[in-house]
């Protein structure tokens, strides 16, 4: 079936799907984006994806233009002309349309792009395998906290994990501490089993998946510290994983080629694939 596109108020087929040449987001990255699980034809979690977004325009004053309501509607139509019932819907809100120059320009009307498509989860056999990751310098602005499009270096920094055979790479500060994935939150497990997770700061994405396996974790009885964790503590933990919109939960096995742990998928991450899981299933609290 084809794809089907919302652009600035019309439903489009993909290949007439089309923005502006001097539409904001694409000459200065001036715009934010959200991306949402759609399970069973529902969006999960959407009120917390809702309110980052809003956070996001607010901090850029970029102008939402709708209501939530109204955002809503354009999402589950774009889901039901897709007949997506398993995978993701993507969003993006630029500051709009103008004559190109820096500054805000007076009276542009923000864009709003939706598009959705299936698949979105992790690959089959990567939850039990695990993942390696490698590390590298955060080059990113001191922003991190806005979902802004504006991901040169998180692309750059997933492209050099390909080039080397690994699925994902936290970004180290100048400190010499991970703040979190090119596309993914960054987690630890200590020798007591408890969780470690950078505290939410402008260094990192206040993640979804992250905010809720915190909650998930804190009522099954499991502690979650939120502290900068350094490279070498995370490459001799007991455990290490990665969360994210469209990971899930994925244990990390190697960091720069050295075995975390065993170097196999450990019981405390295993438990949290499984609390996410079912969360996501809608079995789990919270549920959609
Ligand atoms: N950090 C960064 C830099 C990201 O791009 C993402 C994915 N959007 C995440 C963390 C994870 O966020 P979420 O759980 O909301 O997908």
């Amino acid at each position: 079936m084809a794809r089907i596109a919302y652009v600035n108020g019309r439903y489009l087929p993909f290949a007439a799907a089309c923005v502006h040449v001097e539409d904001r987001g694409y000459q200065f990255s001036d715009g934010v984006y959200e991306v949402i699980a759609v399970r069973g034809g529902r969006l999960v979690d959407t009120e917390l994806h809702y309110d980052r977004l809003w956070r996001s325009l607010g901090e850029l004053a970029i102008d939402p233009a709708r209501s939530r309501g109204a955002l809503d509607l354009v999402l589950r139509e774009t889901i039901r002309r897709n007949r997506l019932r398993d995978g993701i819907v993507y969003l993006q809100i630029t500051r709009g349309v103008a004559k190109r120059d820096h500054a805000f320009p007076d009276g542009a009307q923000s864009s709003l792009v939706v598009t959705a498509r299936r698949g979105g989860r992790p690959a089959a056999g990567s939850v039990e395998r695990g993942i390696g990751i490698v590390l590298l310098p955060d080059l990113r602005w001191q922003r991190r906290d806005i979902k802004s499009v504006s991901l040169l270096p998180n692309v750059l920094a997933k492209q050099a994990a390909r080039e080397q055979g690994a699925f994902e790479t936290w970004l180290v500060d100048t400190n010499g501490f991970v703040t979190e994935g090119s596309s993914t939150n960054a987690w630890i497990v200590d020798d007591e089993g408890n969780l470690v997770t950078r505290q939410l700061e402008n260094a990192i994405l206040s993640g979804i998946t992250r905010r809720v396996l915190r909650d998930l974790a804190e009522s099954d009885g499991i502690k979650v510290i939120e502290r900068p964790f350094s490279a070498e503590e995370a490459k001799s933990a007991a455990e290490a994983f990665i969360t994210s919109t469209t990971s899930f939960v994925l244990p990390v096995v190697t960091i720069d080629g050295v075995a975390v742990g065993t170097g196999a998928p450990g019981p405390v991450t295993k438990k949290l694939c499984s609390l996410y899981a079912a969360h996501f299933s809608g079995r789990g609290r919270n549920a959609p």
